[in-house]
C-alpha cells in the first residue's frame, strides 16, 4: 500500500525483486546466552543480479530514474577507487545503454596493488566505464564537473551522481526497502523490532528513517554505525536526508532529531580503513554462515551489532534485522591488510597473530575456548 507513495518518482528498475531475509542460526548459536533470547536475521541487499549488487542499486533507481526523466545520457561520478557506488553505477549505465564516466581517487588506505587495481576497480574497467583519476577528493569533485562541461559543449547530457549516490531522491530507494520490510513481516508473522545498518553517505540510513516514518513506525528502531563521517556529522546528514524523503513521500514531518541513532564506535580511523573489530566481525559471520561481509561498511556495522549483543542490550524475544548491504568485491582490495590482520599470510607470519584477534574481539565465550 505504502509502494503508492513512491509512484510518482521516476524509477528504473534495476533489482529484480525484493531480497529475501534469513535467520542466522550458527550465529545465534554461537552467541548463546549474550543474545538474552533475542533473534537475529539478515536482510540480504547484498544478493542482487546486476554488477555484484549490493545497496546502492536500491538509491540508483530512483537516482537514475531521475536523470533519465531527465533526458540524460551519460552518468559521471566522482568517488574513492573502491567505491560500490561507482561500480554499481558502471554496471547499472551498462544495463541501461547510458555511458559512464568515473574520476577516481586513490583515498584511503594506501597503496597496494590490489587496492589501486583489485576488487571495484578491476569491475569499473569490465564495465566499460571510462576511467578518470584525481590526486583528492576535492580535484575529483571538480574534475568531475569538468568532464560534464566538456560533455555538454561535444552535445552530451552528462548527469552528475551525488556522492555515495545519496540524496533524499536516492534515500527513496531505502524507503522502499522499509516497505520491503514491512511486507515480509506479514509473510514471515513477526516484526523486527531494531533494523541494523552501515552508515556512511547516510542515504541509507536516512531512507529507512522515512520509509518508517511513513509506515508510523518509530524511526529510532534503526540503528546505524557510522563508517565515514563523525557521529554528529552522520546523524545531520542522516535527519537532513530523511526529512528531504519524507517530503518527497508527500507525508508530514514526523520525524524528531533524536530518532536518528547513529553510534560512532566501530568507525576506527575512518573511512576504508580496517578494524580489528571487523575484521573479527568479518571472519566470524564468513566462518559460521558462509556469508560475505565488506571490510569498509558491513563488516564495521554487523562489530557494532556483536557489540550490543555484548552489552546486553537485546531483550528476549526481540527480533533483529541486519542489513547486508553488499560490497564483497572490495574484499579482494584489502588482500595485503586482511593477510595481516586476519593472520592469512601464508609465509605463516601472521598465523601467530589470529588467535589473539579473534579473543580480543571476544565475540563469544564459545570462540575464546
Ligand atoms: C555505500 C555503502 C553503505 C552505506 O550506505 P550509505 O547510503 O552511503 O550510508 C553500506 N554498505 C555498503 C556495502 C556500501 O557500499
Amino acid at each position: 500500500m505504502h509502494e503508492s507513495l513512491l509512484a510518482r518518482h521516476p524509477r528504473l528498475r534495476l533489482i529484480d525483486g525484493a531480497t529475501p531475509v534469513q535467520r542466522l542460526h550458527r550465529v545465534e548459536a554461537a552467541l548463546g546466552t549474550m543474545l538474552r533470547g533475542a533473534r537475529l536475521f539478515v536482510k540480504r541487499d547484498d544478493l542482487m543480479s546486476l554488477g555484484g549488487g549490493g545497496s546502492k542499486l536500491r538509491k540508483l533507481e530512483f537516482v537514475i530514474g531521475d536523470a533519465v526523466a531527465q533526458g540524460a545520457d551519460t552518468l559521471v561520478a566522482a568517488g574513492p577507487c573502491q567505491s560500490n557506488s561507482a561500480r554499481l553505477t558502471a554496471a547499472a549505465a551498462a544495463r541501461s545503454g547510458l555511458d559512464c564516466e568515473l574520476v577516481l581517487t586513490g583515498l584511503t588506505p594506501g597503496d597496494s596493488a590490489d587496492y589501486r587495481r583489485n576488487g571495484n576497480v578491476l569491475l569499473n574497467r569490465l564495465f566499460g566505464a571510462r576511467v578518470h583519476e584525481a590526486a583528492d577528493a576535492v580535484l575529483a569533485r571538480s574534475l568531475a564537473q569538468e568532464r560534464c562541461k566538456a560533455l555538454t559543449a561535444t552535445g552530451r547530457r552528462p548527469f552528475m551522481i551525488p556522492p555515495g549516490a545519496s540524496s533524499a531522491v536516492a534515500a527513496l530507494g531505502y524507503a522502499a526497502c522499509a516497505f520491503e520490510i514491512a511486507g515480509q513481516e506479514t509473510v514471515l508473522r513477526r516484526r523486527f523490532d531494531r533494523v541494523i545498518i552501515a552508515n556512511g553517505s547516510s542515504g541509507s540510513h536516512a531512507g529507512l528513517v522515512a520509509g518508517f516514518a511513513a509506515l508510523g513506525r518509530a524511526p529510532s528502531s534503526i540503528t546505524g554505525f557510522s563508517v565515514f563521517s563523525p557521529v554528529d556529522e552522520a546523524r545531520s546528514a542522516t535527519l537532513e536526508h530523511a526529512r528531504a524523503a519524507l517530503r518527497l513521500l508527500g507525508c508530514a514531518d514526523a520525524i524528531d532529531d533524536d530518532d536518528v541513532v547513529v553510534h560512532g564506535q566501530q568507525r576506527g580511523e575512518g573511512y576504508g580503513r580496517i578494524t580489528a573489530q571487523g575484521v573479527a566481525a568479518m571472519r566470524f559471520m564468513a566462518a559460521r554462515e558462509g556469508l560475505l561481509l565488506d571490510p569498509v561498511y558491513s563488516a564495521k556495522a554487523f562489530a557494532g551489532l556483536l557489540a550490543l549483543a555484548r552489552q546486553g542490550e537485546f531483550r528476549p524475544g526481540e527480533n533483529i534485522l541486519f542489513v547486508m548491504t553488499g560490497g564483497s568485491p572490495a574484499l579482494f582490495a584489502y588482500r595485503d591488510q586482511l593477510d595481516d590482520l586476519a593472520g592469512f599470510n601464508p609465509s605463516g607470519a601472521g598465523i601467530q597473530k589470529a588467535r589473539p584477534d579473534l579473543s580480543l574481539q571476544g565475540v563469544s565465550s564459545r570462540e575464546q575456548s
